[in-house]
């Protein structure tokens, strides 16, 4: 696995279950997943991957940003590479993403590429006065993303696409109207077989996930089956293996928006690691190796996952294990064993039962233990 961060970390339990010898190629030493940390290393050097990948059968990530040519020297070498570059790029670029998606006929926001100052105003004047302008690259957590009125609040954007060269072109979409946000996340293997998990619904603060809900409330039927449906279109229209995580929106017209691409296990995902009898991460192993899926139902009524985010002023996660733990004995509490940071995600907390107000209480009073 090519990415050392929290998401590789997380990986390591299921590939000991599964008995797979899970090596990662980390990008810096005492990252989340160090304790697999087969290498530490440049992943945007060709040479070093190359070196990393002749030691294993098949090349997975935790995160998009292996560039294309280091992909596709991969490839070239004969390594199974899962999602394959032909698949990443559109999770890598915006742009592309939403090109490839609007081609497949699926729901997406109003959306253009612009190049000029000039090219914005004249969207945002189209589209009722406001429109939200992302940088097609490098942006997550909300970075890269701005909600505008006038196209000089990003003209910073447009001077660094300008300086990059080439055909440097920015996105700019309608501001949606979403009643609320849903997460979709579907498992396809190389050889066809396709599993979605049950919709959910995402809370974010600040454009950053804090909580999850599994199944997402009042999604049962037409709803599930639309997200289903569009996850599994991607999946296959786009050639994904391994796990899609696919961001919806539901407007107040109650459509189904697509708004974000992730080809890796997910935030939005976590909750199936102790709520579904298949987790997210061994089901990525499970693609990923072109095993048989399993199934991805859901193991209580409702799931909700918490993310612990920034942790305690000083100190760390474990000090406060004995009064949180003592309080909470449904919590699954997961440490990502990273230093506390404001706003970094260092963990997350699942309580599943019959009662969902039961169940979002106990999940976030225990994730407040571990926050000042
Ligand atoms: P990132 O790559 O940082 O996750 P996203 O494209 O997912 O960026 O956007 C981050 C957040 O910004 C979304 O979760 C949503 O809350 C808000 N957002 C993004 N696009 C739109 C849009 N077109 N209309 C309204 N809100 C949006």
């Amino acid at each position: 696995m090519i990415g050392g961060g929290q998401l590789a970390r997380m990986m390591i339990p299921a590939a000991i279950e599964l008995g797979v010898d899970l090596r990662v190629l980390a990008e810096a030493e005492g990252m989340a997943a160090a304790i697999a940390a087969d290498r530490v290393g440049d992943y945007t050097d060709t040479a070093t991957v190359l070196a990393f990948a002749r030691e294993v059968d098949v090349v997975t990530f935790d995160h998009e940003h292996v560039p294309q040519d280091v992909l596709r020297a991969l490839v070239d070498a004969g390594v199974p590479v899962h999602p394959g570059p032909d698949a990443l790029r559109f999770a890598q670029d915006k742009l592309v993403m939403r090109e490839r998606l609007s081609e497949l006929g699926l729901p997406v926001p109003d959306w253009a590429r612009v190049q000029t100052t000039a090219e914005l105003d004249d969207f945002i004047a189209g589209h009722g006065g406001t429109a939200v302008v992302k940088t097609p690259r490098g942006g997550y957590d909300g970075k890269g993303v701005r909600v505008v009125r006038r196209a000089a609040e990003v003209s910073e954007w447009f001077t660094t696409i300008a300086e990059d060269g080439g055909d440097g072109a920015l996105l700019v979409e309608e501001l949606v109207d979403f009643r609320r946000e849903l997460a979709q996340l579907v498992a396809r293997r190389p050889s066809g077989e396709v599993a979605t998990w049950p919709l959910v619904e995402t809370v974010q603060v600040g454009g950053v996930c804090s909580e999850v809900i599994a199944p997402a409330p009042r999604s049962a039927g037409r709803l599930a089956d639309v997200a289903a449906d569009v996850a599994i279109t991607i999946a296959e229209g786009l050639g994904v293996t391994g796990v899609l995580a696919v961001e919806l929106f539901e407007t107040s017209d109650e459509r189904i928006l697509v708004n974000e691409l992730a080809m890796r296990p997910h935030n939005s995902g976590h909750w199936s690691m102790d709520g579904s009898t298949t987790g997210q991460f061994e089901q990525h192993l499970r693609a990923v190796l072109d095993l048989p899926l399993g199934a991805t139902g859901s193991r209580d009524e409702w799931s909700v996952m918490v993310n612990v985010l920034g942790g305690p002023a000083e100190g760390s996660l474990t000090d406060r294990y004995g009064e949180a733990l003592a309080a909470h004995p449904t919590a699954k509490m997961h440490n990502y064993g990273k230093a506390p940071r404001p706003g970094r995600k260092i963990g997350h907390v699942t309580v599943s039962g019959d009662d969902l107000d039961a169940v979002v209480y106990e999940a976030r009073a225990a994730a407040a233990f571990f926050q000042d």
